[in-house]
């Protein structure tokens, strides 16, 4: 009896059943299915400086998800095989090991995913087996949106009207509700590859704030359209207040994608009308992160070369002290510190204090943009590929359609205008709890009594600022009047 040959899913960012063109076109063929991750560290078009490799909270993120996947497979009667090496090899060895008929994928718009698609395509094809690629990561792929010079847009708002122009995008698919496997088909395990921490075990924030995985990405998106998305247009600002969907390392990972996200939003929209201006903003805002995709398709070194070429010649300080001291939340402006602390335990940081930490960095430090990048890749769960170094690039004044330079901001009115009670402050940096909201975000003008009564001592036990606010910004201009008008 011959066995019927099995198509092979090779999963990437995209560690989800549901709305999975690939899962869903092998499933619907009713062939055995074998789900495959490739660990490659090997591919020289995944290896520095190529690409990037994984920071250490997407590393643990990592090994959760893939965890929570395989148990989603084995549900539906299918397995998750990992395999480590240079993908096109180890796709060819498994795809003969198993006499697969074809292998099909989803594809990532970024250039080192698709020039390690293009070897394992040629691989396979030169053992006469068949690939097939399809599109799921995006509302719409980069190609689709061109100006005259068959360029990327670099300004959002066109972009995004270009993208809302061309309609809903392609109704997410269900998740298959029986896979038929193969069996007996070896398997590293997630514990193999070393991704979580050990000496020292700093993922127990993590583990506290996320349930990584489909499951815990499909709780998250009920849970903000239940009662989160009703006022988002203003309380996505607000750090104190919980305003925002938390769908960012759910969707860095594929294990939703925004097509689900826009599909479900516009359900809600069609039952709430009085939502429409929250759900316009909120869309938006997934628009921002199709923009930095797009823009990562055009720029593959967008993290390292600034867009704006005037940059180069920019004065950035090497000041290691600084930096160390902005890393660890000690720079003595209490919102910076507490974005910074919340970013090291929860391994995100809301996005008004990821704008106001990064200002403080390019502008009040002066150092470089790609420094806090890096930090932001090794910290942040939602590190992703094109938002971190794009958003970074605006902050700085460098990127795309970016906020200009010379907008410094001011990281106390900051504080005093989204956290007007020091509750996020509070929380993230407890040594100030004890102080009034009248100091909490410049806690060197209280008085030495109110200090006293509130168990600080500056210096000591909270640092004073490390830069004077008026100092820095002037010397922040200043440094920008010698860059302008060089490109
Ligand atoms: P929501 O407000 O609920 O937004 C929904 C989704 O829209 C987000 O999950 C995200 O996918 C997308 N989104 C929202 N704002 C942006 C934005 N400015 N740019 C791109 N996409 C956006 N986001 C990342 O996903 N990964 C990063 O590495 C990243 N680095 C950043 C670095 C800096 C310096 C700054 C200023 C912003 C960065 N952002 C990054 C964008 C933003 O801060 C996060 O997407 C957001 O805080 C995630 O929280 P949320 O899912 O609750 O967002």
């Amino acid at each position: 009896m011959t066995r019927v040959r099995p198509v092979i899913v090779w999963f990437r960012d995209d560690l989800r059943l549901s709305d999975h063109p690939a899962l869903h076109e092998a499933a619907s063929r009713g062939v055995p299915v074998v789900g495959l991750y490739v660990r490659d560290e090997a591919s020289p078009a995944l290896k520095p400086p190529a690409a990037r490799a994984l920071g250490g909270a997407t590393r643990w993120w990592l090994a959760q998800s893939l965890r929570a996947l395989g148990k989603s497979l084995e549900a539906i009667g299918g397995s998750l095989v990992l395999r480590t090496g240079p993908a096109a090899a180890v796709i060819a060895t498994l795809a003969r090991g198993t006499s697969a008929q074809a292998v099909f994928w989803n594809d990532i718009a970024q250039a080192p995913h698709q020039a390690v698609a293009e070897e394992v395509k040629s691989a396979l094809a030169s053992d006469g087996i068949a690939s097939q690629i399809f599109s799921g990561d995006l509302l719409v792929e980069p190609k689709a949106i061109r100006n005259k010079d068959n360029r990327g847009l670099r300004v959002f708002t066109p972009f995004w009207r270009r993208v809302q122009g061309l309609g809903d995008p392609p109704k997410p698919l269900p998740a298959p509700k029986k896979l038929a496997s193969i069996g007996g088909v070896a398997s590293e395990a997630p514990d193999d590859w070393k991704l979580e921490p050990t000496r020292p075990d700093w993922a127990g924030g993590l583990r506290v704030s996320w349930t990584p995985g489909e499951d815990g990405a499909q709780a998250r998106l009920k849970a903000f359209l239940d009662r989160g998305i009703r006022g988002y247009s203003d309380d996505r600002d607000r750090p104190d207040h919980d305003g925002t969907s938390h769908l960012s390392p759910h969707l860095r990972f594929g294990e939703i994608n925004p097509r689900q996200v826009w599909y479900a939003v516009r359900f809600t929209a069609a039952e709430h009308p009085r939502l429409a201006g929250d759900i316009d903003k909120f869309l938006s805002e997934l628009g921002w992160r199709e923009f930095c995709r797009h823009l990562l398709f055009d720029v593959p070194d967008l993290a390292e070369r600034n867009l704006q070429g005037q940059f180069d010649a920019f004065p950035w300080q090497r000041e290691a002290r600084a930096l160390k001291a902005w890393q660890r939340g000690l720079t003595g402006y209490p919102i910076v510190d507490a974005g910074m602390r919340e970013l090291w335990h929860t391994g995100v940081m809301h996005n008004r204090v990821r704008m106001v930490v990064a200002s403080f960095l390019v502008k009040h430090l002066l150092i470089d943009w790609r420094a806090g990048e890096q930090w932001f890749w090794d910290t942040l769960v939602d590190a992703d590929a094109g938002s971190n170094p794009a958003n970074w690039q605006w902050v700085a004044g460098s990127g795309a359609d970016a906020a200009p330079y010379f907008r410094v901001f001011n990281p106390i009115l900051q504080g005093e205008k989204f956290d007007p009670e020091g509750a996020y402050v509070r929380r993230w940096v407890p040594e100030l709890a004890r102080l009034s909201n009248d100091v909490i975000h410049q806690p060197w003008t209280a008085t030495p009594i109110e200090l006293t009564s509130a168990g600080i001592e500056l210096g000591k036990s909270y640092p004073q600022p490390i830069v004077d606010h008026k100092q820095g910004r002037e010397r922040a201009l200043a440094a920008y009047t010698k860059i302008r008008g060089q490109d």
